[in-house]
């Protein structure tokens, strides 16, 4: 169904609105969304979030709000006992809005009727046939489709990083490639349409050297038009494998248009103690590359990281790097509070050096300081990339 918003139908305290990829049903607080296929995306209701994955993981995000004002967030995989009492209670609903429901509202609470707790259970081995684990993302690239061109990172020692340790970096061949397209249609089928792009993955897609990456972007677009018309990908800053500006102009025109940079932090000495390579110049001269070539760019910036006795030169460094970036009103600069690793390089380095990390409150202090600072220095938009909220 193309177009907006249908026409809404009202089954006793139960609302019904079809939109043309989801459907909304709302009872009192309580708001569920679900897709063409009748899947859970997500329930809400009163302060508690829960968003499923496209391999049934689900996330719960619950917002507190202190009597002073302070509000912040929890989050929680929920157990499989959870889930299964969650869609139980969700089965309820569904079972009750279509007794009164007619025309296409019917047809469609029968597709989400047609789902329980054990067949949606079953996306999770259907998803590890073709994915490594989805670790990250930016979060406005939640809703791509995602291309392992690549898997892990080429460099992976960044000591707060924790996403790839899982697996050994490695460029799919060719034959691979067109095996995880072919993965990847069979997976969505008819959910492909409700993706309106590509992200490369993995962690730093852009090491892969320029005509072999081109390759992959065709064999991509023969497989996943038109959601490939516009493609994404991370980007390290240090690596040999760097581009040319003609490399980036035509990797451009064959249709990557963003790419996320995780500059973490403008001072060398921060970068230096989180084993970031390259130093903060570098990536100057590498985002300024990518918006001379036409690029949008995601600056990844880490808060909090560094504990106190860094945080000044994180600050002075920071804005006076962001200050030589020639972002415009079409960038983003995320702001990520900083969560420890589970890698336990980080917190023994940092007691090494003497250094008191942040509680997370104080981080939460320090995002709040971050957003409005960076918000009057740069055209580009600021916002938060919280990597606990990450589900894909
Ligand atoms: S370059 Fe990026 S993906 Fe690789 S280890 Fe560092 S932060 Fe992680």
């Amino acid at each position: 169904m193309a177009g907006g918003d249908r026409p809404v139908a009202m089954q006793s305290d139960i609302t019904i609105r079809r939109q043309s990829r989801t459907l909304q049903v709302q009872q009192g607080s309580q708001f569920l969304l679900f897709d063409t296929t009748g899947r859970l995306l997500l329930t809400s209701e009163l302060g508690r979030v829960v968003r499923r994955g496209l391999n049934h993981r689900m996330l719960e995000v619950k917002v507190h709000r202190e009597t002073d004002g302070q509000i912040w967030r929890s989050y929680r995989d929920l157990t499989e006992q959870d889930k299964e009492a969650q869609l139980k209670a969700i089965t309820a609903v569904i079972r009750q809005a279509y007794k009164t429901s007619a025309g296409a509202d019917r047809d469609w609470l029968e597709r989400v009727l047609q789902w329980s707790g054990s067949t949606l259970a079953l996306d999770e081995t259907a998803f590890r046939k073709v994915y490594k684990p989805v670790s990250i993302l930016p979060p406005d690239q939640y809703h791509s489709v995602v291309v392992q061109v690549a898997e892990g990172c080429s460099y992976n020692q960044c000591l707060f990083c924790d996403f790839y340790r899982d697996r050994p970096f490695h460029i799919k061949s060719l034959p691979e490639l067109a095996e995880h397209l072919q993965g990847i249609r069979d997976f969505f089928g008819e959910r492909l349409q409700d993706r309106s792009n590509v992200f490369l993955g993995d962690g730093n897609a852009l090491v892969i050297p320029t005509t072999r990456l081109l390759t992959m972007m065709d064999l991509i677009q023969q497989n996943l038009n038109p959601m490939s018309d516009t493609m994404a990908a991370f980007m390290d800053t240090f690596s040999l494998e760097r581009k040319s500006t003609e490399e980036l102009r035509e990797i451009h025109r064959r249709g990557l248009d963003v790419v996320y940079v995780g500059l973490e932090s403008g001072a060398d000495e921060v970068r230096n103690l989180l084993k970031k390579q390259g130093t903060a110049s570098d990536a100057v001269e590498e985002v300024s590359k990518l918006k001379e070539t036409g690029y949008r760019v995601g600056v990844i910036l880490l808060v909090g990281v560094g504990g106190k006795e860094m945080g000044p030169i994180h600050v002075r460094e920071t804005d006076r790097v962001l200050s030589q970036l020639p972002l415009t009103p079409a960038d983003i600069v995320y702001l990520s509070p900083f969560v420890l690793p589970k890698n336990p390089a980080y917190i023994q380095q940092m007691h090494e050096m003497g250094m008191t990390p942040y509680s997370p409150e104080e981080v939460q202090q320090e995002w709040m300081g971050w957003q409005r600072r960076i918000s009057s220095l740069v055209t580009a938009k600021v916002t938060l990339y919280s990597i606990s909220e990450h589900i894909y």
